[in-house]
């Protein structure tokens, strides 16, 4: 009835004010998110400072205190989707105080780049905070001491995705104890989010040849990302 009585011209007329509104609309609503984010990174950058102040501060709750020269907190967006975990920090990260800033660190960087990400987009740290002496694999009395701080850093930043950067994480947390060679790139659903294993970025140095099964894993990691935020 309506075609009947409205011109060609009325009618593309209405077609374009329909659609400036909803471009207003989706605009209105990406401003609105925005600012949700926005909102919940600041208030996750807080509870994070809070907990490293009062609950970690000068930790002594295992040996590693008495060698360490900076204890390796974690660092990047405190509201990030996705979240790297590796095993502990090596020489230029006690350094430093920062997590994955050596050779493994720059390669970690790139591949995280390649999936047209920065480092500032996601969060990263280690299973321990501290450096074992000579670069050593954690004891699993300093695994179990530091690991409380761990799942409660992941509590706050609340992930979609978690990738675990070498056996050492996978076990620690998933509990599996595989060969990352066995499971990598496989998808762990757990309480909501969703795991996956893939080689260490300094084992990739050791043995370049597997960087392509890395990028493989990073790859789907980001579908595995997507599909989760969809949800
Ligand atoms: S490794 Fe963890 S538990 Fe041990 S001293 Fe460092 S922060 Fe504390």
């Amino acid at each position: 009835m309506l075609l009947q009585t409205i011109s060609e011209d009325q009618l593309y007329e209405v077609l374009s004010v329909l659609k400036r509104r909803y471009e207003q609309l989706f605009l209105w609503g990406k401003y609105i998110s925005e600012q949700q984010r926005v909102k919940e990174k600041a208030k996750k950058d807080e509870l994070l400072r809070k907990f490293k102040l009062n609950d970690l501060g000068d930790c002594k709750r295992c040996k590693l205190c008495q060698t360490r020269k900076n204890l390796v907190f974690g660092e990047g967006n405190p509201a990030a989707r996705l979240m790297f975990i590796g095993e502990a920090p090596g020489k230029e990260e006690d350094e430093q105080g920062k997590p994955f800033v050596g050779r493994a660190g720059v390669l970690l960087t790139k591949l995280i780049e390649g999936l047209g990400l920065k480092r500032q987009d996601i969060y990263i740290a280690n299973i321990i905070k501290c450096r074992p002496p000579s670069n050593r694999n954690p004891e699993l009395n300093e695994i179990q001491s530091c690991k409380p701080f761990l799942l409660q850093q992941i509590k706050i930043i609340d992930p979609k995705v978690i990738v675990l950067l070498g056996s050492c994480s996978l076990k620690s947390l998933l509990g599996e104890d595989k060969q990352i060679s066995k499971v990598r790139g496989r998808q762990f659903s757990i309480h909501g989010r969703m795991y996956i294993p893939t080689y260490h970025p300094a084992y990739i140095l050791r043995n370049p040849l597997i960087i392509d099964l890395v990028k493989e894993d990073f790859r789907n990691t980001m579908f595995a990302l997507r599909k989760v935020q969809e949800c």
